[in-house]
């Protein structure tokens, strides 16, 4: 049976972390890069967006994880411990559950991978930390996707954030938008 069709017979057809049967694609739960059983989860368009949009992210529609957290499949432990974990800072509940949560210790080791941030260090193009809280330059022109804004080369980014689970982002406010920008990118001041 090929790793997809396990997967779906795995999940029974339904989002693993919150139970839609809407269109399902494998989604490797980092820092793994290939859909295999164990690193790989089902999930619906509507999370895999929230999850890899952080920014997006619906709180109200993370309460699946409420059930989801109890799953006995470690990749699907992992994404919703990382999720859960990313809406405490701004939700009593999702703290709670994280409190509830158990996981194996080797599973709980793999979660943790990037939400640590010495773990997963941002760097600038000079190889230079970022930190949060940053000032950095914007060395290229970076057109933004989805608008038609363009980061002008020199752009200068105050007060950075950094993507908890991508070493390769940081998000700051642009013409008073908030956007995330690839690290390669930019110069730290
Ligand atoms: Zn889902």
């Amino acid at each position: 049976m090929s790793t997809e069709a396990t997967l779906l017979e795995r999940c029974g057809s339904a989002c693993e972390l919150c139970s839609a049967t809407s269109p399902l694609q494998p989604f490797v739960v980092a820092p793994h890069t290939q859909v295999t059983v164990d690193h790989a989860i089902m999930l619906c368009d509507t999370c895999r967006e929230q999850i890899e949009n952080p920014e997006t992210a619906d709180a109200n529609h993370w309460r699946c994880l409420n059930d989801s957290m109890w799953s006995q499949v470690p990749p699907v432990q992992v994404a919703a411990w990382r999720q859960l974990k990313r809406l405490s800072e701004s939700e009593g509940w999702a703290q709670d559950l994280v409190d509830m949560m158990y996981m194996e210790e080797d599973v709980a080791k793999w979660a943790e991978i990037g939400m640590d941030e010495d773990g997963q260090k941002h760097v600038d193009c000079n190889g230079a930390e970022l930190k949060k809280g940053d000032d950095v330059t914007i060395i290229k022109d970076l057109p933004v996707k989805g608008s038609s804004m363009v980061v002008k080369q020199g752009t200068v980014v105050r007060n950075i954030g950094l993507a908890q689970d991508d070493p390769d982002l940081f998000s700051g406010k642009v013409e008073g938008q908030s956007i995330w920008l690839r690290c390669e990118f930019s110069r730290k001041k």
